[in-house]
């Protein structure tokens, strides 16, 4: 290991979702670089709603500190956000990391979907994520220093069939990350969002064994501790990654065009323009919402003053 190692010493993270796939790995490696970790697992059942067992966090609290590390166990559903930011206070005195995990799985094709398969996975996924980092956020702010991470998901970023209320939930982390990039940069708290790929209990009943085999959690992590890093800067961004690859995705925009005559604007006027409306031929990567209406809006007063 290099000298420059990327340490964590005296930092507290909170993982929720720890007891297994993706989350046990980050609290390991997290543990392993000198972070106290709170491992978070309601140990339930995959579709959520049912099952808890304090088994799932405290497997992996044995295992980090039969590695001399330092973690404590939290049993909470990640919708009880209090009690798990308390388990950090409480022990450690303080919360550095939050690494927003947990995830359950419902998926229905579309017109199956219940209420409930929806209420749960915004609950599980969204809401929780809001309200842990919500109860973290004065903590970061009084340590002006916080890294949050959100987990979405490719079938937030492009649909994937029968999960709906997934996507939803998974592309609705990213809307919050991005804000919270905002109001955190002057308290040196940054938000990310990964869109993982990886082995786990909620893919290996989708993919082939040969596949996962390529897709470990210890492919994933490396980003997620990277990002967590008190050097790193990074804030706002989406990154897909797995089987050791890792990319960084952004919006990308048609220059578009303006195509009112004067003050009126018809249906026709759009179908006209489709072709220059839909050209990618001169993209536009704007990265901040006045920036993006500035644009719209110069485009606008341009093409008045040209008339
Ligand atoms: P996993 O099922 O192995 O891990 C999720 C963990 O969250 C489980 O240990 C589970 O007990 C825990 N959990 C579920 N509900 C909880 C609750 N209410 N409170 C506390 N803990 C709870 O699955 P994973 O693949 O490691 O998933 C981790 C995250 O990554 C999830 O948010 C998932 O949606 C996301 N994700 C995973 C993949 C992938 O390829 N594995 C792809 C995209 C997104």
């Amino acid at each position: 290991m290099s000298n420059d190692q990327l340490r964590f010493d005296g930092k507290v993270v909170i993982v929720t979702g720890a007891g297994g796939g993706l989350g046990k790995c980050y609290a390991l490696s997290f543990a392993e670089r000198g972070a106290k970790v709170v491992v978070n697992d309601l140990g339930g059942s995959m579709s959520g709603g049912d099952g808890k067992s304090t088994k799932a966090a405290d497997v992996v609290v044995e295992e980090i500190r039969a590695k001399n590390g330092i973690a404590v166990p939290n049993y909470d559903s990640v919708e009880d956000a209090e009690k798990i930011i308390q388990t950090a206070i409480d022990n450690f005195g303080r919360i550095d990391i939050l690494v927003n995990n947990a995830g359950i799985l419902r998926d229905r094709s579309f017109l199956k979907t219940t209420d409930l398969d929806w209420d749960l996975i915004h609950r599980i996924h969204l809401r929780a994520s809001f309200l842990l980092t919500r109860a973290a956020w004065p903590h970061m702010q009084k340590n002006k220093f916080g890294r949050v991470i959100m987990t979405s998901s490719g079938a937030g970023i492009y649909g994937n069939f029968g999960q709906a209320n997934y996507s939803a939930a998974k592309l609705g982390l990213l809307g919050l990350s991005n804000t919270l990039s905002i109001e955190g940069q002057k308290y040196n708290i940054k938000c990310n969002t990964i869109a993982p790929v990886a082995k786990s209990r909620l893919t290996e009943t989708v993919m082939p064994e040969e596949i996962l085999n390529v897709l470990k959690p210890e492919f994933v992590s490396p980003l997620v501790l990277y990002l967590c890093h008190e050097n790193t800067n990074e804030t706002g961004s989406l990154f897909e990654v797995g089987g050791g690859w890792v990319g960084k995705l952004r919006w990308q925009k048609s220059s578009g065009a303006v195509v009112r005559n004067g003050d009126l604007m018809t249906p026709e006027d759009v179908r006209d323009n489709w072709t220059k409306i839909t050209s990618f031929d001169v993209p536009l990567y704007h990265t901040a919402i006045a920036e993006s209406t500035n644009f719209c809006l110069n485009a606008s007063e341009n093409a008045s003053s040209e008339t």
